[in-house]
């Protein structure tokens, strides 16, 4: 016998979805950025991203269907639930974010590159928002 439901309310032993699997599936086939809504897709249900819809001109690069005015309502639900990786991850950032802060925290991201405030007087560095910190300090175009 149970003791007193306490196995169902125990918490999952591990996520129960692969995420990378899971993040995969919002990766437009075509660029390979992050799909976010509006989510269009073909007759079968292959999704791109909408900057690549013009790009494939009505016709899917998966399977040759039509690509017409429809979206895929459940993936951009889905999207909305999940946390997307940062568009820095590249260059080191691991934060993981939901859609909806995702401009915002690309903008003060650490790994967010940046122009050198002294671009005007002549300096040409572009370094990640962490770097540059200590290279406004030291560059050699700051006014003394
Ligand atoms: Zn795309
Ligand atoms: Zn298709
Ligand atoms: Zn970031
Ligand atoms: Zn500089």
């Amino acid at each position: 016998m149970s003791q007193n439901g306490v196995a169902r309310s125990a918490p999952y032993p591990d996520f129960p979805v692969d995420y990378q699997k899971l993040i995969k599936l919002f990766e437009c086939p075509l660029c390979h950025e992050y799909m976010r809504p509006p989510i269009p897709q073909c007759k079968k249900g292959h999704v791109l991203c909408e900057k690549c819809r013009p790009k494939v001109k009505g016709v899917c690069p998966l399977c040759k269907q039509l690509v017409g005015n429809q979206t895929n309502l459940m993936m951009e639900k889905i999207c909305l639930l999940v946390k997307f990786p940062c568009g820095y991850a590249e260059k080191g950032c691991s934060e993981l974010v939901p859609l909806r802060e995702k401009t915002h925290h690309e903008s003060m991201c650490d790994f967010h590159p940046v122009h050198c405030e002294y671009t005007r007087n002549g300096c040409d560095v572009i370094l990640c928002l962490r770097d540059m910190t200590k290279h406004v300090r030291q560059c050699r175009f700051r006014p003394a």
